[in-house]
């Protein structure tokens, strides 16, 4: 069937769709890759991707295709291993596993062992002749087929077990026996009876459709839904389905399972890295119950440990493990992290996938395979995620700053956090919105908790190794986590916890240090990052590779500083109104804005002009020659009217005008929609003198630094919210009348540029025109994305999230450029624009400058350049680059 592919086991499989993730998702695809070059891989099948999707369009049911491609699926795995699904003597044990294209923590992963029931647990222990390991996998299979299939809380088995334990006067699962773990089977399946209505699921047919369909409607569960929400995974992808021969991780002391990765995943370096389990399976690792052990000896020997590690406890086995590791990448050219079992001495393989890294990982590997001569530059430039860059350009703890450590865990995600205590994931992303940093703290978390960690700055674990929920997650989205803290233990009901000697509440300020593991009271001062290394390393790859500057939008001298040493080649955009909100100019700047005739408001721009000037001329020093593009005042009026009795009186007392007077001016000015209002180059046609003071200013500046410096300086001065080639017309004109003055007085000229923002849907239209006037144009995405969709961007906040889960927008139109709708308008406005003026500059400096998604569609229209905030500078480099390669 076209639906079902086949691998391992001498399957010959050469239809490339089973290696197509697209299809078989990425561990179906893998698993047939990986049995493709001879790698170990116990038999299966996958179904496609595009059954998923069929059978939720079909209203969640299967058709006969199906049903003939999963009973030819389950003859290929009996055939290949000898044994029979459902038979009392020789029984067929499997997995089921979901997998989508991209790995999604939220939706259903693993039901092992089914395929066990009443009779063939019997014919396991007779088979294996290890009473206590049949019985043993069965109550595992009743637990988590209940779990993740019949949806029962996990619980009550939980508590079943633990009471068994105590009556038996046990401590650990390794005491019971056969005998035991039978008994608890009983009360399983007495638990099940109870919750359900109705017995587990003995017929094996049953239980297998049943876990196909779990894995189905997982991929409609709320928590993957919310998963995809945050990591832009359109709905429709689908999930395969992996149905796969059981092998036995826990059939005694020669057998074991275990999770690892080819290269360090948090640092990156060149090491295995992983931990295994003797005589357990897979969920034992994941899960936390039992403390995993090193692989290596090298690793176990660094952190002092005692247990031995794999290379130690089973050398023939690791020997084979390490040349798997070599094999794959030197195949996937890529780190992997894997998935194992040994059974009684043989490896098996069950999954490969590139491995999630921290930033700095994949930096340092990037460069590391490239210079191993693994990949080329350019592909070492592609590998690195560039919004991952996010995670380094954040300040770290100040090495010399004082710590009080309360407790110690797992270095399990890189970078630093500083936030209160809560304790729960609702709770995290409600203080959260209210705007306070927290840190979640949890004894473990799990996908119910996503939504939570998204929202909190770090995360603190008490169980959990490096590769446990919490840790994978947590560098996936870049946060830092200390996983593991044995030191801490979580009392829900007084919502404290002990952190070593120490109780803390709820709202307690702590601080986490993921790269060394310490949790410490209070906040801990913070460094800014250093970029140096790999990093330097990287990015002047990237530089090679690109074709558009990166500028930053930038207003203050300490901004541009910032902008340039993460790269910035000049300042796209400085919005001159925010430096009007300076506490010392915002009444000035009042004055002048509830003026009431020419004369008043001359009086306060006159008081402004040195202040500007200033300001102009701190940056222009700080850019040293690069393009400064400065935009005249673009003010949303309301945000500099005086609000509330005490700026009133404060503003009477400064103009000595009453402040009822005062007050029924404000009301004059007041206005429906100030973002359709008196704003932008609408200012300068109604109130000339302001962009003349600020052109002069500009200008005056320029001519100071060139003249101090030496260098030239070459101002672009930019109107905004221009509609029409007329408005731009006057006020380029006004710019020029400005600079003429100045340069008399200074007795020296300047080059300039006059240029406008593109930023409303008939400047677009009209580019054509209006490039008659502009030496350049600027796209102001925010205000574009706002007129063409209609949608207010300060109120949009409230409505968008259901717009981009129902895949009305594909994502934020505010934080990803609509390339379809908006896109028109900009590709359009640049090819209008050109054919006006060849040599016209093209840029955009909306906060899709920053975006990497974006950053490609400016690249395919050839803009000239992308302007983004400074901490987005290297993104926008890199991200450049891989638009250009
Ligand atoms: C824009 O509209 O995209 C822009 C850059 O200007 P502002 O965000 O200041 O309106
Ligand atoms: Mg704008």
């Amino acid at each position: 069937s076209a639906y079902v592919f086949h691998f391992g086991g001498g399957a010959t499989n050469t239809d490339p769709r089973s290696r197509d993730k697209t299809i078989t998702g990425g561990k179906g695809a893998n698993l047939a890759e990986m049995a493709g070059i001879g790698l170990p891989v116990p038999p299966g099948f996958t179904i496609s991707t595009e059954v998923c999707t069929a059978y939720n369009a079909a209203g969640k049911t299967f058709d006969e295709a199906l049903r003939a491609g999963v009973a030819a699926g389950v003859a290929h795995i009996e055939k290949a291993t000898g044994r029979v699904f459902g038979d009392p003597a020789n029984p067929l044990l499997v997995s089921v596993r979901s997998g989508a294209r991209v790995s999604m923590p939220g939706m259903m992963d693993t039901v092992l062992n089914l395929g066990l029931n009443d009779i063939t647990v019997e014919g396991l222990a007779a088979g294996s002749g290890d009473a206590r390991f049949a019985w043993d996998s069965y109550r595992r299979f009743i637990q988590m087929y209940s779990d993740v299939v019949l949806g029962l809380d996990h619980h009550r088995f939980e508590d079943a077990l633990e009471i068994a334990k105590e009556d038996n006067g046990f401590f650990a699962d390794v005491e019971m026996g056969a005998e035991h773990w039978q008994a608890l089977v009983g009360q399983y399946k007495a638990i099940v009876a109870e919750e359900l209505g109705r017995p587990f699921p003995q017929d094996v047919h049953q239980q297998l459709w049943g876990a196909i369909g779990a894995v189905f409607d997982s991929w409609e569960s709320d928590r993957a839904k919310v998963y995809r929400r945050l990591n832009s995974i359109p709905h429709d992808w689908g999930t395969a389905v992996n149905v796969q021969a059981m092998v036995f991780g826990n059939m005694g002391e020669t057998s074991a399972t275990g999770v690892a990765f080819t290269r360090d995943p948090a640092t990156g370096e060149r090491a295995y890295y992983g931990e295994y389990l003797v005589n357990a399976q897979g969920e034992d690792v994941v899960a936390g119950i039992r403390t995993p052990q090193y692989l290596t000896k090298a690793a176990r020997e660094r952190a002092g440990a005692k247990p031995l590690s794999m290379e130690e406890a089973m050398p023939a086995a690791y020997g084979e493990l390490a040349r798997v590791f070599d094999l794959l990448e030197a195949h996937y050219k890529d780190m992997q992290d894997i998935e194992f079992t040994v059974e009684q001495g043989k490896l098996w393989m069950l999954q490969t996938r590139s491995g999630k890294r921290t930033a700095k990982a994949a930096l340092r590997m990037a460069v590391e395979m490239a210079r191993e001569g693994l990949i080329d530059e350019a592909t070492a430039v592609k590998r690195v995620d560039p919004m991952a860059l996010d995670q380094l350009l954040h300040p770290t703890l100040d090495p010399s700053a004082a710590r009080e450590v309360l407790t110690r865990g797992l270095p399990a995600s890189p970078g630093a956090a500083t936030g209160v205590i809560v304790f729960d994931a609702d709770n995290a992303e409600r203080r959260a919105q209210l705007g306070e940093e927290v840190i979640l703290v949890r004894v473990e978390t799990s996908p119910e908790d996503i939504h939570g960690m998204h929202a909190a700055k770090g995360v603190l674990t008490a169980r959990g190794g490096m590769t446990s929920h919490a840790a994978v997650v947590a560098r996936g989205m870049g946060r830092p986590c200390v996983s593991g803290a044995s030191g801490l233990s979580i009392d829900m009901t007084t919502r404290t916890a002990r952190m070593g000697t120490r109780e803390v509440k709820e709202g307690e300020v702590i601080t986490l240090d993921g790269s060394n593991g310490d949790v410490m009271l209070g906040a801990v001062p913070m460094v800014e990052p250093e970029l140096v290394g790999d990093f330097a390393v990287l990015m002047e790859w990237a530089d090679r590779h690109r074709r558009m500057k990166v500028r930053a939008n930038a207003e203050t001298p300490l901004d541009c500083q910032v902008a340039r040493q993460f790269g910035a080649e000049g300042v796209g955009l400085c919005r001159t109104e925010h430096m009007f909100f300076d506490a010392g100019r915002i009444s000035l700047v009042r004055q002048m804005i509830l003026a009431e005739d020419e004369a008043t408001r001359r009086r306060a721009l006159d008081s402004l002009l040195p202040e500007q000037r200033a300001d102009f001329t701190a940056i222009f020093e700080v850019m040293a020659g690069l393009p400064v593009t400065i935009r005249l005042l673009d003010p949303p009026l309301h945000e500099f009217l005086p609000h509330g009795e005490t700026e009133f009186e404060e503003l009477s007392e400064a103009t000595g005008l009453g402040v009822d007077h005062l007050k029924r001016r404000a009301g004059e000015l007041h206005e429906f929609n100030p973002m359709l209002g008196h704003r932008g180059c609408r200012l300068g046609i109604t109130f000339p003198e302001i962009y003349e003071m600020q052109a002069r200013a500009i200008f005056e500046a320029a001519c100071d630094v060139a003249e101090k410096s030496g260098e030239a300086v070459v101002p672009e001065v930019m109107i905004p919210l221009v509609a029409t080639r007329r408005e731009l017309l006057i006020l380029r004109a006004l710019v020029d009348r400005a600079a003429e003055a100045v340069f008399a007085e200074k007795g020296r000229t300047l080059e300039y540029l006059v240029g406008t923002m593109i930023e409303l849907p008939r400047a677009a239209l009209m580019a054509g025109e209006i490039a008659e006037e502009a030496k350049f144009f600027s796209f102001g995405t925010n205000d574009l994305t706002q007129t063409t969709l209609g949608v207010s961007r300060d109120d949009a906040a409230r409505f968008l999230g259901p717009y981009v889960e129902q895949g009305i927008y594909p994502r934020d139109p505010f934080v990803s450029l609509d390339i379809e709708g908006v896109g028109q308008l900009v590709e359009m406005a640049a090819v209008r624009g050109r054919e006006t003026r060849p040599d016209i500059k093209l840029g955009i400096c909306g906060e899709h400058g920053g975006d990497p998604a974006s950053i490609a569609f400016c690249e395919k229209v050839g803009l000239d350049y992308v302007s983004a905030s400074p901490y987005r500078v290297p993104i926008a480099r890199l991200a450049a680059a891989q638009a250009a390669l």
